[in-house]
């Protein structure tokens, strides 16, 4: 058996985004993805910028693959537009996700390469025993089956590109109605040359439907890729010898299906709690701290996001009140970026 202290499961944003900061650490690690290119999973590619005082520019440490920063979003519902400011990051995600395996190159990456089974610790068919596994393998990670935690409720998403839609280039649209769809909204993000757009909702059958539609409004969309999505309050990411990032712990922004900057956020946590565990050679991990503190710099407002999203779906069925409610929460949303980013 090869000897890797620490091996990642999942080179998406969550694991290349540890991979980078214990590459900067000077920790060796093995990262395993199962497909051989990067961007598999599909994402509107939008990176909310700053967020719980972190900035993604200081996270990503480049500029590799951004391609604009919006600042307005419009709402539209079926009784009006809201607008909102909050800087949004357009990325090309797969060059994202190249950039940042090239940051993690202090480890080792190997592509193409699946972990089909955990087994007292064992990692099969590669027949590794590390001391910590990260669980960095998305919506249905093995690692959290493993660790023995239950997995999140999830809800469904696709995206496609467009090059043919008639909307302000300078902002992002958002869709928020029953008659699109229920329980999700549809998106209009512009890019460089193009639009991603895509459409999602928290509930099997409204998301058909509303799919359905979508795509014969979008004929000219090549192809849609669809992935499942978690919007659930935040698991617990730990159990046995293995603590969990990004998609497979639900460290998403669930009102809004936000994952990108919450998972590289807790990403560099793990990065520090990793190499204080790494000076005692991993021994007595306490890994309840890590939990303590993802949970204190970001997770509660995870969990504010869960309970919002609930209350806004399944409380407020009036779409007139949801209206206004959405309008306060963009405004207190607007004060609080104009603020932060001195605006
Ligand atoms: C359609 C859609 C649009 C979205 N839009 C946005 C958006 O605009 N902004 C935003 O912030 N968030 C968005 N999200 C959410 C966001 O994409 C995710 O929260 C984020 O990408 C999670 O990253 P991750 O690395 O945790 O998981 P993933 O990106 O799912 O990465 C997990 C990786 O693990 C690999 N893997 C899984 N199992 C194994 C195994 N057994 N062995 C080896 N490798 C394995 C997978 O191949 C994958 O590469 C969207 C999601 C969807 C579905």
């Amino acid at each position: 058996m090869d000897d890797y202290d620490v091996v990642i499961v999942g080179g998406g944003v969550a694991g290349l985004t540890l991979a980078k900061f214990l590459t900067e650490k000077g920790i060796p690690f093995l990262l395993i993805e199962e497909h051989d290119d990067f961007f598999r999973k599909p994402c509107g590619e939008g990176v909310i910028r700053h967020t719980m005082g972190y900035d993604f520019y200081d996270l990503y440490e480049s500029k590799a693959g951004v391609e604009k920063e919006i600042w307005n979003t419009a709402i539209y519902t079926r009784y009006g537009e809201i607008e909102m400011e909050m800087p949004i990051v357009m990325m090309d995600k797969r060059r994202m996700e190249e950039e940042l395996a090239k940051k993690g190159k202090g480890g080792e990456i190997k592509m193409g390469e699946r972990v089909e089974k955990i087994e007292n610790g064992i990692l099969h068919p590669q027949q590794l025993k590390p001391r910590l596994i990260v669980g960095a393998d998305g919506a249905f990670s093995m690692v959290r089956e493993y660790a023995g935690v239950k997995k999140p409720i999830l809800g469904m998403a696709v995206e496609g590109y467009s090059q043919n839609i008639e909307m302000d280039e300078e902002k992002c649209h958002i869709i928020l109605r029953d008659d699109v769809v229920k329980y999700g909204y549809a998106w209009y993000f512009p890019k460089k040359e193009k639009w991603n757009i895509g459409i999602g909702s928290q509930k099997k059958k409204y998301f058909k439907e509303g799919f359905e539609k979508f795509k014969e409004k979008n004929e000219e969309v090549k192809e849609w890729r669809g992935a499942f999505v978690p919007l659930d309050k935040p698991t617990r990411a730990y159990g046995k010898n293995a603590i969990l990032i990004g998609d497979a712990a639900s460290h998403v922004f669930s009102a809004i299906g936000a994952g990108i900057t919450p998972s590289m956020i807790i990403a560099k946590i793990a990065s520090d709690f990793i190499e204080k565990w790494a000076k005692k050679d991993f021994r007595d991990m306490d890994f309840s701290l890590f939990e303590k503190e993802w949970r204190r710099v970001i997770g509660k407002y995870l969990t504010y996001s869960y309970y919002t999203k609930s209350i806004f779906f399944s409380v407020v069925r009036n779409e007139y009140l949801r209206h206004k409610l959405l309008a306060r929460m963009c405004k207190s949303t607007t004060e609080y970026y104009r603020r932060v980013m001195k605006r």
